[in-house]
């Protein structure tokens, strides 16, 4: 049987070394700022939104809360991002996406400073983690990376394959592992024999977001799956990328849809406005 990556112990656990870092930041009178801005009134954004509040409350991380019709204009949004761009009491903006279709999402991910982009999807941010150099990293891979290194997965040396080549999952989860010296193949809807490319992994990990795509005859006996999909099935049940009851018999680790890589993100973002502390 398979061991459980557990990302609701692991995120806990990251939490609460945040906080005590806050903590001690706060005695030398520094305090990290997170201004989260959503759009419209889309119900899971809000839930996203308000997971991210708590977190910060938890963190003892102080958050500012712009919660703007759907309507506002690119305008609008833009003059409130320069206005906290501005604002050297606030060390992370975070705009909730998607925003609604009449604002260019690029130009709104462009518009925030990168010095306070702790999304890190500023292609400031993008270019620093493909040289190697400090910035903000996309929070999802930055927490799958601390899943397999709190697991005791050593990257170094492995055959590591992503699944899905997106700019906030697919890509920088590529390049993270490559960091780690693992050897890096990131597959995509046109990759040929996708079943034999993913069945050299050490390590999988996929984002595809097609779900229970990836059953047992794409996996090596022994490796290590992480699961980054998250969809709701028509029983209300939430399940994976991977089809977790086909692959689990054969691996030696893998992550639970839900309770996985999921709480992972709020966390590693709670580290990247920590960071803007240290
Ligand atoms: P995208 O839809 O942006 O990207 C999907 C990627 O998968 C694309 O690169 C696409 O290739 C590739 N792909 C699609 N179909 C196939 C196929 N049949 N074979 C091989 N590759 C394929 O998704 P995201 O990266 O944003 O998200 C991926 C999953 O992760 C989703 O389920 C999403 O809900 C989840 N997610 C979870 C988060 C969390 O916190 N747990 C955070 C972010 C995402 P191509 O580029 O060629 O089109």
């Amino acid at each position: 049987m398979a061991e459980l990556i557990d990302g609701k112990r692991i995120s806990k656990e990251i939490k609460d070394e945040l906080k005590a870092e806050a903590e001690k930041f706060k005695a030398e009178g520094k305090e990290a700022t997170l201004a989260v801005i959503l759009v419209g009134d889309d119900p899971a954004s809000a839930v996203y939104v308000n997971n991210k509040k708590k977190a910060c409350e938890y963190i003892g991380i102080k958050s500012l809360s712009y919660e703007l019709p759907k309507e506002t204009t690119e305008e609008e949004l833009l003059a409130l991002i320069d206005k906290l761009n501005n604002d050297d009491s606030v060390n992370g903006i975070l705009v909730q996406l998607p925003v609604p279709d009449h604002i260019d999402e690029n130009k709104i991910i462009r518009s925030i400073s990168p010095s306070k982009d702790v999304d890190g999807f500023h292609p400031l941010n993008v270019g620093a983690l493909l040289i190697g150099e400090k910035g903000f990293v996309s929070c999802t891979p930055a927490g799958v990376i601390q899943l397999l290194k709190r697991s005791n997965v050593d990257i170094e040396g492995k055959e590591c394959v992503v699944v899905g080549r997106s700019n906030i999952v697919g890509k920088p989860m590529g390049v993270l592992l490559l960091r780690e010296n693992g050897t890096v193949t990131i597959a995509h809807s046109r990759t040929k024999d996708l079943k034999s490319i993913c069945k050299r992994a050490d390590i999988l990990v996929v984002a595809v977001g097609k779900p229970k795509m990836i059953n047992a005859e794409y996996v090596k006996e022994g490796a290590v799956v992480i699961d980054v999909g998250i969809h709701r099935m028509d029983n209300g049940k939430l399940c994976g990328d991977v089809d977790f009851d086909s692959v689990e018999p054969h691996v030696s680790k893998i992550t639970p849809v839900p309770g996985g890589v999921g709480p992972m993100t709020i966390a590693m973002l709670m580290d990247n406005c920590i960071s803007s502390l240290r």
